[in-house]
């Protein structure tokens, strides 16, 4: 589980060039929101080994002024409250304007780390202009060029030091995150997993902050729920409710084993829930879909079929994911949930023998070998499971760098069609022997 960076800032000082430098070719997640506001984006980077999630905020499109400075007021509070460290970025171009002097404010009174950051320092001349934000009461700045990369380094050093270590505790309890969009009954689920005499047996201090696991004890399982966005709720508008429960889901999946993903089966796995699942597969988490409110929709005969159909095409390639019908009104199949949760944790946790794996993948390779590429044949000779928190494999061959995506997608089916996997992401490698 990593820290949460939030980058802050005016329109236009260049937040988002200096997200994109952080997260390189990784990918982001889009938090599309309309109005006002720009997109946000959540991604992962890291910096002398050290791994943090960093959120670029959003700016925004248009609007007055005042709408601006409520709308960098919210987004502030969202930032000290939620993040672990905030790089609050400011333009040399512009000079301080009354808005960096604003955010200043609100900042100064924050018990976080605090990284002032003079962008567009592209020059000498520049460095010199930058004393200027001393001015704002935060202390030392650094000065860096987004677009050119210098000064990032500097930043960079000094902000992950001032991030907490992380840590969890070893716990050989499953670690269940129940995620999905607002609405979609999270806390209800919970409730109802909890039960009224709440089963609680420890809280376990995960984080350096309010502790984010506890131990429950239900239906002959033990295991640990991870807190996340449906818990507590404080934010007053709807848009902030979907930043922090994406914020607060980024959190809950890294620090578990199996997301739970509730979905509103009358709203349906929109891209918003699809943003949750992908985050949880590239993560490597195991993932249990939950469509909830079941009791609301008018069924025919082939609806669950249909239903089931939907959302396995929105999720494919990995599709061999369980998904599960359930009402948490009605309590309808909640206990199924959680011992299919807890199947889908021991599938991440299984290790094959590699004589067990050779005996079967070999003759299914030597059948159906790699297609020759480029005039040359690959020889897969054997394969062996890499000793990971979650399922990585490795095929050993001449050429490996022949072997094209299409080829490791049929040995991933072959492995999950005779070894269980339901809900586990696979990741295959294919290395030099
Ligand atoms: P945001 O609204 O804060 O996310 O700002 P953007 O990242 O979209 O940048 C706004 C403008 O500033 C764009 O035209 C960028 O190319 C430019 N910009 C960003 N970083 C730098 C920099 O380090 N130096 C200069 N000269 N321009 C920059
Ligand atoms: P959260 O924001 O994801 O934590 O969602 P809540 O647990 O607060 O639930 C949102 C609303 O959906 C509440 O009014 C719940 O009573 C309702 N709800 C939750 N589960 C079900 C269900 O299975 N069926 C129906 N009909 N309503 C449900």
């Amino acid at each position: 589980m990593s820290a949460i960076v939030a980058i802050v800032g005016r329109p236009n000082v260049g937040k988002s060039t200096f997200f994109n430098r952080l997260i390189q070719r990784r990918e982001a997640i889009v938090d599309a929101v309309s109005g006002v506001t720009r997109d946000r984006h959540y991604g992962k980077s890291d910096w002398n080994g050290k791994e943090f999630s960093v959120i670029d905020t959003g700016g925004y499109v248009l609007g007055s002024d005042d709408i601006f400075e409520q709308e960098i007021d919210k987004q502030v509070e969202l930032a000290i409250e939620e993040a672990d460290a905030i790089v609050f970025m400011v333009d040399v171009e512009s000079g301080v304007t009354g808005m960096d002097e604003d955010v200043s404010k609100l900042l100064r009174r924050a018990n976080k780390p605090v990284f002032l950051a003079v962008n567009k320092v592209d020059n000498a001349q520049r460095e010199a202009d930058a004393v200027e934000f001393y001015a704002l009461g935060l202390g030392d700045y650094y000065t860096l060029s987004s677009i050119n990369g210098s000064g990032t380094g500097e930043l960079l050093d000094a902000l992950v030091k001032e991030l907490p270590e992380v840590q969890v505790e070893e716990s050989e309890l499953p670690r269940f995150a129940v995620v999905g969009r607002p609405n979609a009954g999270k806390s209800s689920f919970i409730n109802a997993l909890i039960g009224e005499d709440r089963y609680i047996v420890t809280d376990i201090a995960g984080t350096t902050r309010d502790s984010i696991d506890t131990k429950y004890d239900r239906f002959g399982f033990e295991f640990n729920l991870v807190d996340t966005a449906g818990i507590r709720r404080k934010a007053k508008v709807k848009e902030d409710l979907e930043f922090y429960s994406v914020m607060r889901s980024v959190r809950a999946i890294e620090h578990c084993d199996v997301c739970i993903l509730l979905v509103d089966a009358t709203r349906g796995f929109d891209g918003q829930v699809q943003n949750i699942f992908w985050l949880a597969q590239r993560n490597n988490k195991g993932v249990v879909i939950l469509v909830n409110k079941w009791d609301l929709v008018e069924k025919e005969t082939n609806s669950v079929k249909e239903y089931t159909q939907k959302i396995k095409k929105a999720i494919e390639p990995f599709d061999d994911v369980p998904i599960l019908f359930i009402s948490v009104l009605t309590k309808q199949r909640i206990f199924k949930a959680i011992e299919t949760a807890v199947d889908v944790y021991k599938n991440r946790s299984k290790k094959i023998v590699t004589r067990k794996l050779n005996d079967i993948m070999l003759p299914i390779i030597e059948k159906t070998s790699p297609p020759a590429y480029k005039g040359k044949y690959v020889k897969i000779k054997f394969c062996t499971q890499l000793p990971t928190p979650y399922p990585q494999f490795a095929f050993f061959c001449n050429l490996p760098q022949y072997v094209r995506e299409p080829y490791k997608r049929f040995l991933e089916n072959k492995l999950r069609e005779n070894f269980d996997f339901s809900g586990v992401p696979i990741t295959i490698f294919m290395r030099k022997k």
